[in-house]
Order: C-alpha cells, then structure tokens, then sequence
C-alpha cells in the first residue's frame, strides 16, 4: 500500500501507508516509483513477520 503524489513540475513522490516512510520524492518516472516501492523493506511488515514468527516458535516449545 502506497500513497502516491505527484509535484507540479511532473515528478512523482511515493510514500508507504505501513511506516509512514517517503520511500520516493521527485522521482521522474512511474517506473522509478515501481521500482522503489518494489524494493522497500517495510520495518513495519518485518517486525510483524517477526512477531508472528516468534508466537509460531513460542506455540512449538510448549507443545514438547
Ligand atoms: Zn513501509
């Protein structure tokens, strides 16, 4: 998910709705954008994988 916004002289800002982050201000092409936001390593999604990944190994040790 993200919110993209484009500047009067035609380039384009992209900024991630999860953390918040401007990950692209200025960029010139949507296909920059793309690849901007296909690169992003959202904090927010990793501590959620994270934390998922935690109560996945927490639920294995008290079941041995
Ligand atoms: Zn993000």
């Amino acid at each position: 998910m993200y919110n993209r916004t484009q500047n009067e002289n035609g380039s384009y800002n992209s900024r991630c709705l999860d953390c918040f982050m401007t990950i692209a201000s200025c960029v010139e092409t949507e296909q920059e954008l793309e690849q901007r936001e296909a690169h992003h390593l959202c904090p927010e999604k990793v501590l959620a994988q994270l934390l998922a990944e935690g109560r996945a190994a927490a639920a294995h040790a008290a079941r041995n």
